[in-house]
């Protein structure tokens, strides 16, 4: 029998049905027990009356959470006792028949409640149960259909998702990276990637012309505030784009996402701001300025682009500059310059010339970024050298990319943006750990697993570690 549920129950009134779910809750009015019967689409009312002992004697060892199927009549709730708070709320299952499949200890915390007056810790450690509570069960819905919404929207723009891997080697996005013993090649090691950045500008060099990514990204970061070691992001790049093309994307990408998803928003300014990184920091000290009109307003949505970020930053604990986005990012050409210009322009004072990056902010929050590329070998290599690489160690670590580039490369460029942060403003959530089905703390640990844990002695000898 395929399996019902609990949202389609109102069309089988006067039917016979079979349901499963958890008990939510349940009242007695001292003769008839009621049951709340819960399923991932919500809940409906059991009733279970003295005239058949057998059923309502199990039906009174019932606790919440317990684990049922039960089988019986839909009909129309008695006139006055309909409850409008739900959906299925005209109608009850008069319970004729009753199996317990599983029994449940008392949760350790409430589950009927938003859980925000829980200890985060607790929550974390139970996340399997924290996980059955409505609002996080609507976040899990939510985020599956916002997801489900990019990915059919890039793929009506003639975009095809690729994966790229997990273990691979370091691609610099200014954090730590997460790095993996490689038992096979003793002494070396993977890293985890901070983003997908190079396999997608290789994907490029591959003719794959529009490619995106639901993302993981790995970033060993010290604590703050509200990062996660993983995290998930948009991950996109195409060829031959203007800089314009793809914040239009972007702009009509939401634009149609929140009409559909979450048509009670409000976007304050369409099409989105354009804003110079120099007017947003001479007015508003930030380049992630909080552009609502009424802040206290939770409905509202004000997206912008910041664009003409510098190439370069000095960093004085290392003496050096670096680039502001990654070195990948390409520059902004004077009117005629040559690339033998440009490079010369640069090395004179890599503190003045501009980039073609851009970031997208919302409502005060840093959601996305992205640039037009180098494509020209030896720019990068000019680039490289700038931020103080040796020839050796660009032929070490870059040296792949270099060499695809003398392929043909097409000009192109991309974008990447963080979904968990853009879910927690979406579904007004005060942190991303509330989108994420199985967050880690601030100090990544993740409580439930008990991760990162010890290792034995034989499994650290397989992968050639001593630990201190
Ligand atoms: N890889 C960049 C990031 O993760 C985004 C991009 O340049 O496309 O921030």
């Amino acid at each position: 029998m395929p399996r019902l549920w609990i949202k389609d129950t109102l069309t089988f009134l006067n039917q016979e049905i079979t349901l499963k779910g958890w008990v939510d809750s349940r009242r007695d009015n001292g003769k008839i027990i009621f049951i709340d019967l819960r399923d991932k689409t919500g809940l409906i009312q059991l009733v279970f009356s003295p005239d058949k002992p057998e059923i309502y004697e199990l039906a009174n060892r019932l606790r919440s959470e317990w684990v049922i199927e039960v089988t019986g009549k839909i009909s129309n709730r008695p006139a006055g006792m309909e409850n409008p708070k739900l959906a299925t709320g005209t109608i009850e299952l008069e319970v004729a028949s009753l199996k317990v499949l599983a029994e449940a200890q008392t949760p350790p915390f409430d589950l009927s409640t938003d859980g925000k007056e829980i200890s985060e810790d607790l929550r974390l450690q139970y996340r399997y149960l924290d996980l059955r509570r409505s609002r996080m069960k609507k976040n899990l819905i939510h985020r599956h259909h916002f997801i489900k919404f990019i990915r059919d929207y890039l793929t009506n723009k003639d975009f095809i998702e690729i994966e790229t891997p997990n273990l691979t080697k370091s691609t610099p996005e200014g954090a730590r990276d997460y790095v993996v013993p490689a038992r096979l090649s003793p002494g070396k090691f993977y890293a985890l990637p901070q983003s997908p950045q190079q396999y997608k500008q290789l994907l490029m060099v591959a003719g794959v012309e529009r490619y995106f990514q639901i993302a993981r990204c790995f970033r060993d970061e010290d604590t703050r505030g509200d990062r996660q070691p993983e995290f998930t992001q948009l991950d996109l790049e195409m060829d031959f784009p203007q800089q314009e093309d793809i914040l239009s994307l972007i702009e009509d990408l939401f634009k149609q996402l929140i009409e559909k998803l979450y048509p009670d928003k409000r976007i304050s300014v369409f099409p989105f701001p354009r804003l110079s990184y120099q007017e947003v920091m001479e007015k508003y000290h930030t380049d992630k300025p909080d552009l609502r009109k009424n802040k206290n307003d939770p409905q509202e949505l004000a997206f912008a682009f910041i664009v003409d970020f510098p190439l370069f930053e000095w960093k004085e604990e290392e003496k050096r500059f670096d680039a502001v986005h990654h070195p990948f990012t390409r520059p902004q050409f004077e009117e005629g310059e040559t690339i033998a210009q440009l490079i010369s322009r640069l090395k004179q004072d890599p503190s003045k010339p501009l980039a073609q990056q851009y970031d997208f902010v919302l409502n005060g929050y840093e959601i996305g970024g992205g640039s037009l590329r180098i494509h020209e070998p030896e720019l990068l290599e000019a680039i490289f050298e700038i931020m103080g690489h040796s020839k050796e160690a660009i032929k070490q670590k870059f040296g792949h990319l270099l060499e695809a580039f003398s392929y043909g490369v097409p000009p192109h460029g991309g974008i990447a943006l963080g979904l968990d942060r853009i879910l927690m403003l979406l579904e007004n959530e005060p942190s991303i750990r509330e989108v994420i089905a199985f967050p880690k703390t601030g100090d990544g640990r993740d409580l439930m697993m008990n991760a990162p844990s010890e290792i034995d002695e034989k499994q650290l000898k397989e992968l050639h570690l001593k630990t201190f």
